[in-house]
């Protein structure tokens, strides 16, 4: 279907995702004759002012946009991220890491972690962390980049992202988004215009009366969900039957002690506690179920686990966990909060703004709005979501806890079917399912099953192919390898002081 070429894209909203949006979209769409982007936001309304651990994939969001890594780092203030720790979720004095990248070496032409189950079966005490360069080097508090020039190193195989301070980073990327051409408007929006026969989106009024006209209107309004929620009256798939969590509290606190660049995650009696090491503060957030327990009670918890002093009055958000109905209806497509949370465990809200605007970048429209197009985005878009729900629900699900109501109610709530056939399979034989290409990798799946306690019966036959003290030698190698390559890193202190940063 063919149509007018777009002239003008609305972005309402200028948190997070409205910059990384007006960022990309201007540096991507910048040079087509005509267009214009403008970005609405209202400075007495606020952002969210949270969101500020990511996932790897930011990486390339960062090199689309590209952006310079050190200056960005400078900017942000950011620490980088090799993974989350997750503590007390198995049970109380328990932790583990999930971390960024792979385990060890596949062998054989089958994935690493058959071998490590069988050593475990054959009674070797050997942590899956330790096969991780990544979940070693966060708990080491050391960083490196990944060493590309070194291929048969574990080095070469170092993932990471970044934590940042996320006031910091819209400012960085509005810097960038206006010097690519982007026009930014101040004020508060008081009325969406509709085409009366169509429906479709045709404007914003302001305050002060004044009307900001466009053709694609990208909603990065937050949780109000201006457009697609208020307006357009899209409804909400409700999942707060498998995460029932629906309220953070979140602080930042001065810094204390050392800082791995791991998020770190504490179970709490109805939900859990953020812990975000940045260079100049660290960020901490209560998320729990109001369901369990009381807000004053919430908020003694998180301040009973600051490791510094507080710097701010708590923020106090509330949330259902979900997604609207349809994110892309007529003319309008919704990005981040606007169109969904989930809460963030895993980090992978932000992940979700850069994934749809790589999807709308795909799908640009005309302004026919190709029906078949816009569903599209909806069924990739709603695929994600539930990628993601399953893998946050893992961790609640499969856990030995049964302290509180909450945990019991967690353990208790029979798994969505996409997770309780990956439960099965991994239980059953140590396989590891993925349908399409989803977000989370074989040894994301890995990391936190084994983590979670969940323990597979068997492994893939082909790992009985080396005898016991063959696979014990290759394995203590492997994990010899991780612990000098680990050794050889700087801190993640000195890393950053090299590139100009500081804690
Ligand atoms: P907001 O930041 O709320 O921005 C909304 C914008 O719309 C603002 O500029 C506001 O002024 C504007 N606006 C709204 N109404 C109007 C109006 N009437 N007129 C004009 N402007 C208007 N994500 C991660 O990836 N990692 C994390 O660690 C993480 N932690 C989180 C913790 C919590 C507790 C929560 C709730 C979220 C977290 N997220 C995390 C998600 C992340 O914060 C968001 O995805 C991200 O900040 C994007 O938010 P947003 O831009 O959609 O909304």
């Amino acid at each position: 279907m063919n149509g007018e070429p777009i002239r003008k894209i609305v972005i309402v909203g200028g948190g997070t995702a409205g910059w990384m949006a007006a960022a990309a979209t201007s540096r991507i769409m910048g040079a087509f004759p005509g267009l214009t982007i403008e970005l609405v936001e209202s400075e007495a309304i606020g952002t969210v002012g949270v969101g500020e651990a990511t996932i790897p994939q930011i990486i390339s969001f960062n090199m689309m946009l590209g952006i310079d890594e050190a200056e960005f780092v400078r900017e942000t203030r950011a620490t980088y991220k090799l993974g989350i720790e997750f503590v007390d979720w198995l049970r109380i004095g328990h932790s583990y890491v999930h971390p960024f990248g792979s385990y060890g070496i596949d062998m054989l032409g089958i994935d690493f972690h058959h071998f490590w189950l069988r050593g475990q079966r054959a009674g070797l005490d050997m942590p899956l962390d330790e096969f991780s360069i990544s979940a070693m080097a966060g708990k080491a508090g050391r960083f490196i980049h990944p060493r590309k020039d070194q291929p048969n190193s574990p080095l070469a195989r170092m993932a990471y992202a970044f934590q940042f301070d996320a006031g910091r980073y819209a400012r960085f990327l509005r810097n960038r988004a206006e010097a690519q051409g982007v026009i930014r408007t101040e004020g508060r929006i008081t009325e969406v215009l509709q085409d009366g026969e169509t429906g479709f989106v045709t404007g914003v009024r302001l305050e002060d009366g004044k009307i900001v006209e466009g053709d694609l209107f990208l909603d990065c309004s937050g949780f109000r969900s201006l457009l697609l929620g208020q307006t357009l009256g899209v409804g909400f798939t409700d999942w707060s039957k498998w995460l029932p969590c629906d309220r953070a509290i979140a602080v930042p606190c001065s810094l204390a002690g050392d800082n791995e660049p791991l998020t770190r995650s504490t179970a709490q009696p109805a939900g859990w506690q953020w812990r975000i090491p940045l260079q100049h503060r660290i960020g901490n957030g209560h998320v729990y179920s109001s369901a369990h327990m009381e807000d004053a009670e919430a908020e003694d918890i998180l301040h009973a686990g600051l490791d510094g002093t507080p710097l701010a009055e708590p923020n106090r958000i509330r949330f259902t966990a979900g997604h609207r109905d349809r994110i892309w209806e007529k003319n309008v497509i919704a990005l981040g909060l606007s169109g969904g949370f989930l809460e963030p465990l895993e980090s992978t809200a932000i992940h979700l703004v850069q994934s749809g605007i790589a999807r709308l970048m795909i799908l640009f429209p005309s302004r026919a709005f190709n029906p078949k197009e816009i569903e599209r985005f909806n069924r990739d878009t709603f695929a994600d979501y539930l990628d993601i729900r399953d893998f946050l629900v893992l961790h609640y699900k499969a856990t030995e806890r049964d302290d509180s109501e909450f945990w019991r109610y967690c353990r208790n709530l029979p798994p969505p079917d996409g997770l309780a056939d990956k439960l099965e399979m991994f239980r059953s034989s140590g396989r590891i399912i993925r349908e399409h290409n989803e977000l989370f990798t074989e040894a994301s799946w890995l990391a936190v099953m084994v983590g979670q306690g969940v323990e597979p019966s068997g492994y893939h036959p082909a790992a009985a192919l080396l005898d016991e003290d063959e696979t014990r030698r290759r394995l203590s190698h492997i994990r010899q390898t991780v612990a000098h390559a680990v050794s050889q890193m700087p801190t993640q202190d000195e890393y950053l002081a090299g590139i100009g940063g500081a804690i």
